[in-house]
């Protein structure tokens, strides 16, 4: 099928490279459609046969069948399979194995997904989930406010059940906003019992985790005063304990603490010898921002790409250089830069090195646990920098990010620095189904008139329809699936209390 764009030219609808970027049909408008995914997967040839799908009653679906998302608007993000204004999805196990128009399948369940944009999951590469008893607790504080308070208070008298209660209810937070897929940078484990209750409460939640290892919590801030301190090598316990298989939902990093480079390349080693990622914060305000502390590292060993940086706000050139050389992944958590002072989100930077970044929410204690907030601080703070440099009469501007870049720095380059860019990011046809339904027939969005900017522009955790992970449907017509909420309630509001009484601060909610 040919149209004739609005600037004159002819393209084919099905076609990603003809698509105009000015002026552009109405139908390409609301969702371009892409000639890569007209090759099905082999796999989908099997299963097509006449329809005998039924509908599949709210809840989750039966366990063996597959699941057929019906008609939505598909946004895959994997730029072979392209984008749809009208396709289904078949996901066969915990696995996509089609994305196409008109698939039919027999014996499937049925999601329909008319009236929604089909995409997948977000994905958070930095979220320190023992603070979900914690969240909105200080509206107004700066990083110091956060560390002497949230750390060096809360966090140094938190309990394994308090871990236990916040990790499940940030995790399943997130689930209800549609991020599929979080980083627990976890640095609270004052004991084991602790990080046992922490990776308890991410199991629990059905969350596709990335338990991030990290050190204790205490009144001096120092980690190694904690008493029943065992970081890090309590990791190789983890690795045998509860990751013995990349095949599984949760998987194993080390966070690591910042402190000189010649004690933190031991730590490092230790992540490496368990076969363990390693993330850590980077160039963010203070001595540890502008220390050259990436040089050093370096000098001692060169940089891998197994590590995500995290910030990087006040890095210098030559460090930027060495991530970029050293195939490393950077992490922005724009709107906690700007409001805690961590330094200019670095996104300008990180497109000039060449890097495209991940993103994260990072704190629950000042920052709101969606990813819409992210993607669209992340594409106003880079369209303010580009045009401030217009304005300025610079002659060589850096172009305008796109709405389109910001929703794959929130899914494909998440995965990518979670180390999972083989198993989620895309709808991509033998990836893992961690895929996300949008309602596009509410309020604040319709009538519909482009899919990426309904999602970056318009969108709201309120939209959020149905969100499966592993081919699991974890929520459904807008609700959590098997969750029980009264007693979710009820331990997230006694791990409050339990935690206020112990670092001796009153509950004033007001
Ligand atoms: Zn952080």
């Amino acid at each position: 099928m040919f149209h004739s764009g609005s600037n004159g030219r002819s393209f084919h609808s099905g076609c990603p490279c003809c698509a105009p970027r000015g002026g552009v049909s109405r139908r390409q408008f609301l969702c371009t459609t892409a000639i890569g995914a007209v090759a099905a997967p082999a796999i989908a040839a099997n299963v097509i046969a006449p329809a005998k799908a039924q509908q599949a009653p709210s809840g989750a679906a039966a366990p063996g069948r597959p699941i057929l998302i019906k008609g939505g608007c598909v946004l895959s993000l994997d730029r072979a399979v392209g984008d749809f204004e009208q396709a289904d999805v078949l996901i066969e196990g915990s696995r996509i194995s089609a994305v196409q128009p008109n698939i039919s399948a027999p014996n499937v369940e049925v999601i329909d997904a008319a009236n929604t944009i089909v995409m997948p999951g977000f994905v958070d590469t930095h979220r320190h989930m023992w603070q979900g008893i914690l969240r909105n607790v200080l509206p107004d504080g700066s990083l110091v406010d956060y560390i002497e308070t949230v750390q060096r208070k809360f966090g140094a008298t938190m309990t394994a059940d308090d871990v236990y209660a916040a990790d499940l209810l940030s995790a399943l937070g997130a689930i209800d906003t549609g991020v599929t897929c979080v980083l627990d940078w976890s640095h609270i484990h004052n004991t084991p019992e602790h990080t046992d209750a922490a990776i308890k409460g991410l199991q629990e939640s059905g969350l596709r985790a990335v338990f991030a290892y990290g050190a204790p919590q205490t009144a001096s801030g120092r980690w190694q005063d904690a008493a029943g301190n065992k970081y890090p090598g309590d990791i190789a316990r983890l690795r045998r304990q509860y990751f013995n298989s990349e095949d599984q939902l949760m998987t194993l990093f080390l966070a690591s603490p910042g402190a000189a480079p010649d004690q933190i390349m031991p730590i490092w080693r230790t992540a490496r010898d368990a076969g363990a990622r390693i993330t850590i914060h980077v160039g963010n305000t203070g001595e540890f921002g502008r220390s050259a502390f990436l040089e050093k590292m370096n000098a001692i060993e060169p940089l891998k790409s197994d590590t995500t940086y995290i910030h990087c706000c006040v890095l210098n050139d030559t460090e930027w250089k060495l991530i970029k050389d050293s195939g490393g992944t950077v992490s922005i958590a724009g709107y906690v830069e700007t409001l805690m002072g961590h330094g200019r989100p670095p996104i300008q930077k990180s497109i000039d090195t060449g890097i495209r970044p991940s993103l994260s929410v990072d704190v629950e204690t000042s920052v709101p646990n969606d990813f819409f907030t992210q993607i669209r601080t992340i594409l106003s703070l880079q369209k303010n920098e580009a045009w401030a440099r217009r304005h300025a009469g610079d002659k060589n501007p850096p172009a305008f990010l796109t709405a389109r870049d910001v929703l794959e720095y929130a899914t494909v380059e998440g995965a990518r620095a979670n180390g999972l860019e083989r198993k989620v990011g895309t709808l991509t046809p033998g990836k893992e189904a961690d895929i996300i339904l949008l309602r596009t027939n509410m309020l604040n969005v319709m009538p519909m008139n482009n899919a990426v900017g309904a999602v970056v522009t318009s969108m709201g955790p309120q939209n959020v329809d149905t969100v499966l992970i592993g081919g699991k449907v974890m929520k459904r017509n807008g609700q959590l699936v098997g969750v029980d909420l009264a007693r979710i309630t009820r331990l997230g509001n006694e791990a409050q209390e339990r935690n206020y009484r112990n670092a001796n601060i009153p509950n004033k909610r007001i």
